[in-house]
């Protein structure tokens, strides 16, 4: 199969970089290179940064409808090739066809749709206040206008899916886009750049930018004309894109790591469709998701039960080949990331943790020989101070720890630089309620994992996020607030 060449959006027009500078992109589940990406500089950046700028003025003033309309256009051209968008994906990042056919493509398509609908009806509050009893008074309202060019940063777990929660909403307000995709997986957020010219978006309204993240992504958060940045990835990364944004005062979003805790109390409901959510909560994208729960906090008087049932399971999990709907899990997105997550797992044992199953690379024969495959495993006896209960893994790498009643759980599940999201298993109504409340996460999930409403708050406490993402929470992050007082 001949080699993917990808391309720059900038202007609405397909572009080489300036520099002629080109990335291998891998498959890893064959570890070949399949595509080579542009290694945009930051003339790159600036050439969209100025088209962005230029085309600013006129698609704030768009009315919403239109605005609406070529978002819901741009869905309809991706589930037009969901087949083709699923196979790209997966084939980019490892993760099975299934899954991304399932899960990553329409989701995308949803937040396209759901921010072009959330438009509509996102508006302008107005407050009447009395000045006197002469009987004359004062209207204030208040206009949320874009921001101008924003900047969007996603990373390569999620990656059309998490490109698009953040371009929707950007272009939905009104802002115009420079958007970076990881250069991990870059191929389906440049498939979208163009199909968005099909769809009719104005040039310069959406700019895509690829290559790395110190050039490109560090550029975008530099630029003096950018004036917010919306960024999911790493917290490490966070930390600098918010130590350059902070001297310009720039707004910032960030969406960053976690180390998430799914507790099981004794009086769950354990049925065989609740333990496979427990698992998958654990295992799904080969634990390459934000919110997988990589610390399984069980009460001391079901462990050994629970531990049995779990592992059983566990056990039969299918690794191997993206393409075959057999297999539960696909290859770890890079080689790099590969040799992390075995590290993480060699860290493990040398802290004296337990490998109850897994702890190994994966052989796959035939296409996939020479791909990045690792067992699911499942590791106890851990402190829960262990660094591999307190560093985020982002693998198939889930620690059990037992606890005895709610205090030690609570404190176990707290216990911990990160704060993005908790799963809790309990049927009892009241301290699901309580214990709830208590826990230092953004999101919490009772006797569920990953159910997902678009206009809920979405992001983490602690070192996991600054800012919400989601419904309303995202349009007000993509715009400025101005009051306006009318007396009368
Ligand atoms: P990453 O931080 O390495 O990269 C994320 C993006 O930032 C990429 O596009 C990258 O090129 C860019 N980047 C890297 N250095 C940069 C810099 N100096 N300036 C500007 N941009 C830069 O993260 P990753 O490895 O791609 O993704 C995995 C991480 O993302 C994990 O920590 C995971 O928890 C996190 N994540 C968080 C959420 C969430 O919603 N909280 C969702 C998905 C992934």
């Amino acid at each position: 199969m001949p080699i993917l060449r990808l391309a720059n959006l900038i202007d609405g027009r397909l572009q080489a970089p300036q520099h002629d500078a080109w990335l291998d992109v891998h498959e890893p589940a064959a570890g070949a290179v399949f595509a080579h990406c542009p290694d945009s500089s930051a003339d790159d950046v600036d050439a969209a940064v100025v088209a962005a700028s230029r085309a600013a003025a006129g698609w704030a003033n768009t009315p919403i409808e239109q605005r609406a309309q070529l978002l819901q256009q741009l869905a309809d051209l991706i589930e037009a090739r969901l087949e083709e968008f699923a196979a790209l994906e997966s084939r980019d990042s490892g993760k099975p066809l299934s899954l991304a056919r399932k899960l990553d493509i329409p989701r995308a398509i949803s937040n396209l749709r759901h921010f072009a609908a959330a438009i509509m009806t996102w508006g302008s509050e107005s407050h009447a206040m009395e000045t006197g009893a002469t009987g004359t008074g004062a209207i204030n309202y208040t206009l949320h206008q874009p921001l101008g060019v924003v900047g969007c940063i996603s990373p390569w777990n999620l990656p059309l899916y998490l490109f698009t929660w953040k371009i929707a909403p950007a272009l939905a307000a009104g802002n115009t886009v420079v958007a970076k995709p990881s250069e991990v997986t870059p191929c389906t957020a440049a498939l979208l750049g163009e199909l968005s010219i099909a769809a009719g978006f104005p040039p310069g309204v959406l700019n895509i930018v690829q290559g790395r993240g110190p050039t490109v992504g560090h550029a975008i958060v530099e630029h003096a004309r950018v004036k917010a940045i919306s960024f999911t990835g790493s917290t490490t990364t966070g930390a600098q894109i918010a130590d350059g944004a902070a001297k310009k005062f720039k707004k910032l979003s960030l969406e960053m790591g976690g180390k998430n805790p799914a507790i099981v109390f004794a009086d769950a409901d354990l049925s065989d469709a609740n333990l496979d959510t427990i698992v998958r909560s654990g295992f799904a994208n080969q634990g390459e998701i934000c919110l997988c729960g990589s610390r399984l906090l069980v009460q001391r008087s079901i462990y050994e039960t629970f531990r049995e049932r779990y592992l059983a399971r566990v056990q039969a999990l299918r690794v191997g080949d993206p393409d075959d709907a057999g297999n539960d899990l696909g290859a770890m997105v890079s080689k790099v990331h590969f040799d992390k997550v075995i590290g993480c797992i060699e860290q493990a044992r040398a802290e004296g943790g337990r490998v109850l199953c897994g702890g190994h690379a994966v052989s796959v024969p035939g296409r996939c020989a020479e791909g990045w495959f690792i067992a699911p495993t499942v590791i106890d006896g851990l402190p829960y101070s262990a660094q591999t209960n307190q560093q985020e893994i982002f693998g198939p790498v889930v620690s059990l720890i037992p606890f005895e009643d709610e205090d030690e759980a609570l404190a176990i599940a707290n216990d911990s630089r990160y704060g993005l999201a908790a799963s809790l298993w309990t049927q009892d109504l009241s301290r699901a309620h309580r214990f709830a409340a208590q826990l230092e996460f953004g999101i919490v999930w009772i006797n569920c994992w990953l159910l997902r409403d678009l206009r809920t708050p979405f992001g983490g406490a602690k070192q996991s996020g600054l800012g919400r993402e989601g419904g309303s929470d995202a349009l007000h992050f993509f715009t400025e607030p101005k009051n306006i007082c009318i007396r009368y």
